[in-house]
């Protein structure tokens, strides 16, 4: 595919390793993230000096510490930039620990036209060898050239929003998509295509009201998420449910085993939550494959999704109650 885009694209920072300083150039693990500044990471890539760009700092936090306040900026800026018709694309840069939530969330509640591109780096910005400045190149070239929706471009590779996950502690090709596979992977700035881009992605078109109630929301319904394994029992649920709290739980995703099976004793409790109005939704611990839907489930199955991507897409549906 070839440049197509001929507007302006707008780089949006959120901080992450891509932006963080450690106080040796050979560490690589001991930094501090979301310490340099996006127009700072952009004016280090000569080779993105002739592209029409615009630069903003919507954040600078470690994606660990991901909270509403930072999505809710991110996403009423998004969705400014993408209203604008001299706006071709736009790239965000932003840490990997919860990477594929926000690309989730971009996706779920922006359902864009135009590219939304993510990316990221495994290395700060001060390393020996960063990949911080070829991930952004990369992430620009994807978008000059690709199709809409979110997707993240780490290592070379391009990643569906609803597919992607992080998958590695410390190699620089942490992300995968699954049994879906990458979308596309980016040589010397061209796309090599794998399968259709997400055009009109799962979850329909934009939904308007959703993201009023998203951008005006205090809190986000509460779903926590719980893992099933051996020897479980039902006492998280028990102190989910008594817990006092100005934000009461709303539902539970549990992680369970394999095909979205759950120890005896915590589907016990999680039956009697759901009888007092908690929603329970089962995704899979696996790191491959998705709860195939049979008879048998006891609880909604999460339609694919990973269990962080569940939990941010039921707290979504229940915001719309
Ligand atoms: N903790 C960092 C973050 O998510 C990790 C990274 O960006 O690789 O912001």
């Amino acid at each position: 595919m070839n440049a197509k885009q001929a507007g302006r694209i707008v780089v949006l920072g959120t901080g992450g390793t891509i932006a963080g300083r450690a106080q040796q150039a050979g560490d690589n693990v001991g930094y501090v993230a979301g310490q340099v500044r996006v127009a700072d990471l952009v004016s280090a890539v000569p080779g993105l000096a002739g592209i029409a760009l615009e630069v903003e700092q919507v954040a600078q936090v470690d994606s660990k510490d991901m909270s509403l306040a930072v999505w809710q900026a991110l996403v009423r800026r998004v969705s400014i930039h993408l209203q604008n018709p001299e706006v071709s694309a736009v790239v965000v840069t932003h840490g990997t620990d919860t990477l594929e939530e926000t690309a989730f969330l971009l996706q779920r509640v922006l359902q864009p036209a135009k590219p939304v591109v993510l990316t990221c780096a495994m290395r700060p910005a001060s390393a020996l060898v960063p990949d911080g400045p070829q991930n952004l190149s990369d992430a620009v070239a994807v978008a000059q050239r690709a199709g809409g929706g979110v997707v993240v471009v780490c290592a070379g590779q391009v990643h569906g929003a609803w597919d992607v996950a992080k998958v590695h502690t410390y190699r620089l090709d942490a992300f995968d998509s699954g049994d879906a596979g990458p979308l596309a992977c980016v040589e010397e700035s061209e796309l090599r295509s794998f399968r259709p881009w997400p055009v009109t992605p799962p979850g329909g078109t934009q939904d308007a009201e959703l993201l009023d109630r998203f951008l005006a929301a205090e809190t986000l319904p509460r779903v926590d998420i719980l893992t099933s394994h051996a020897d479980a029992d039902g006492g998280l649920v028990e102190a989910l449910m008594a817990r006092k709290t100005d934000r009461p739980l709303r539902g539970i995703v549990v992680a369970g085993t394999g095909n979205g099976t759950i120890h005896g004793a915590l589907a016990s409790a999680l039956d009697a939550a759901q009888v007092q109005g908690v929603r329970v939704v089962v995704g899979t611990r696996c790191a491959r494959g998705r709860v195939v839907p049979h008879a048998g489930l006891a609880f909604a199955d999460s339609a694919g999704l990973s269990p962080v991507k569940a939990r941010l897409a039921l707290a979504l549906e229940l915001l719309m109650d």
